[in-house]
């Protein structure tokens, strides 16, 4: 029987999983990796130790289950979006950190409403392209260098993949290739001709003759080096982080929408063969393109503190003793005795992008306590995903009646049960939570045709509405009442 592969490559750590056809993961291992934080802003990894971590994710995974590269039909990889590498072909060697998606240090300059209608991303330090020019200005001699020819510029993916098929061993034999789902967020690409815009990598300064071939995620990229780890596998499925959790939940269907709960919170809408260009501070980018086929699209919107907020009751305020006392605590009480926790620590990101405002705890009275917090807590955490839902169906002209749901938050049942009522729509949480890594082996099981549809992810349990639109209402009104007194703080 053949097994999937699969690497996440995420912010904090490197994973592999083998699963099987069945979706029935066999074999796990997984790495973390430093975060460097030379100054306030800025966050880098070093390249090499994601590559090592790799390395010996794939051979503690393979040696855990006696499985060979034989037995493995396809691997897929999934990454950390919008980080950035830039390294010299020769030795395989990065000129630089890896200037990683939370590091604030790029700004660009130029025409918002040109760089929206091309590329579907909002002006913010995130995309990959303002990253790549910075190292070439100021690594000494990295731009003259990267004229010649001699430094490659990559995302994660395209910085896995040139190592698994060549590296620093086999150079000639490495390849040079991304996927449209993380050229689409470089700033650099065309999202309707899905090829490298040349006027945007003139105006942001990164030199064509150092990016990768766009390749569709699903179909063959290459195969890993006869003597590298996984020596041999065809690798047939390579997406970025959200849209790999985006696929591996199913969502394949134009109106098809997951929210994944993490540490912020992470929303893509499927709106099919169509650029759907927000007019409601969301961005556009790339589901997914099969090879030979049109590509899909999606909505996407992003909050900045999810989890976080939980983490911050816990380890700021004290008032949790774990993150999943949060449910046990606000189930004590039928509702939040009318407090409003907005938690704008950095400002609010979408859909509102006010970097004005800060957090606010508004409506305490003496009667209210940590339970009521609690609560608090988790309502606004439906409040600001109900937000972004809302903006979805107004860009792309549907009804989301469906959210299914992944990520660490997710265990919370109460807050399950919260966020249908006040989306007033079903949530839907599969047995598998792990949809990133799922979703790559996913895209490469389906690259390779050994399997034909995402794998399957376990029993689901869903929750539906359950409170009157009256109760509704008045929640969402104290919600914006309080919105409005965070603005003008920062
Ligand atoms: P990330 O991938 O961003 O690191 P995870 O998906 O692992 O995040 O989710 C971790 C986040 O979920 C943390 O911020 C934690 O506070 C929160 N979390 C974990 N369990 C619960 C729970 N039962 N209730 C509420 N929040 C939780």
């Amino acid at each position: 029987m053949p097994y999937i592969a699969a690497i996440d490559q995420g912010t904090t750590s490197t994973r592999v999983v083998i699963t099987t056809t069945e979706g029935r993961v066999v074999s796990q291992a997984q790495f973390e990796h430093g975060q460097i934080m030379p100054r306030q802003g800025w966050v880098e990894h070093d390249p090499m130790e994601i590559w090592r971590n790799t390395r010996r994710a794939i051979a503690e995974a393979l040696a855990q289950k006696d499985i060979t590269e034989g037995d493995i039909a396809a691997l897929g990889i999934t990454n950390q979006r919008e980080t950035a590498v830039v390294w010299d072909r020769e030795t395989g060697k990065p000129v630089y950190n890896a200037i990683v998606w939370q590091d604030t240090r790029t700004n660009h300059d130029g025409d918002p409403a040109r760089h929206m209608r091309t590329t579907g991303l909002l002006h913010n330090s995130y995309p990959a392209g303002p990253k790549w020019a910075w190292i070439l200005d100021n690594v000494e001699g990295a731009r003259e260098r990267a004229e010649r020819g001699e430094l490659l510029a990559g995302t994660i993916d395209t910085w896995l993949m040139w190592n698994l098929t060549g590296g620093a061993r086999e150079p000639e034999r490495a390849v040079h290739l991304t996927d449209v789902t993380n050229a689409s967020r470089t700033l650099l690409m065309d999202l309707n001709t899905l090829d490298w815009d040349e006027a945007l990598c003139d105006e942001i300064g990164v030199p064509r003759v150092m990016l990768p071939e766009i390749r569709a995620s699903i179909g063959e990229f290459a195969r890993v080096r006869p003597r590298g780890p996984f020596a041999g596998v065809p690798i047939t499925g390579v997406l970025g982080d959200q849209q790999a959790a985006l696929f591996g939940q199913g969502c394949l269907a134009e109106g098809e929408a997951k929210m994944t709960y993490g540490t912020g919170l992470f929303m893509l809408l499927n709106t099919g063969g169509a650029v759907q260009l927000s007019e409601h501070g969301l961005l556009s980018t790339v589901a997914y393109q099969r090879a030979g086929q049109a590509p899909v699209y999606a909505l996407e919107g992003s909050v900045a503190v999810g989890g976080s907020l939980i983490q911050w009751l816990r380890d700021q305020l004290g008032i949790l003793r774990t993150a999943a006392e949060s449910e046990s605590l606000a189930r004590q009480v039928d509702d939040s005795a009318g407090v409003v926790i907005v938690p704008a620590f950095s400002g609010l990101f979408a859909p509102r992008w006010r970097s004005d405002a800060r957090g606010i705890i508004t409506g305490l009275t003496r009667f209210a306590d940590r339970r009521h917090i609690a609560r608090a807590a988790l309502e606004a955490t439906c409040l600001q995903t109900l937000e972004v839902v809302r903006a979805m169906e107004q860009d792309a002209g549907v009804a989301i009646d469906e959210l299914r749901v992944d990520g660490g938050m997710t265990d919370n049942d109460l807050l399950m049960q919260m966020q249908a009522d006040i989306l007033g729509a079903r949530v839907v949480r599969p047995g598998n939570i792990e949809t990133t890594v799922m979703g790559a082996a996913s895209a490469a099981g389906i690259g390779a045709s050994v399997i034909d549809a995402p794998l399957t992810l376990g029993e689901s349990t869903s929750w539906n509405n359950e409170i009157a639109g009256p109760v509704r209402d008045r929640l969402v009104s104290a919600w914006k009442d309080a919105v409005g007194r965070s603005y003008g703080l920062g």
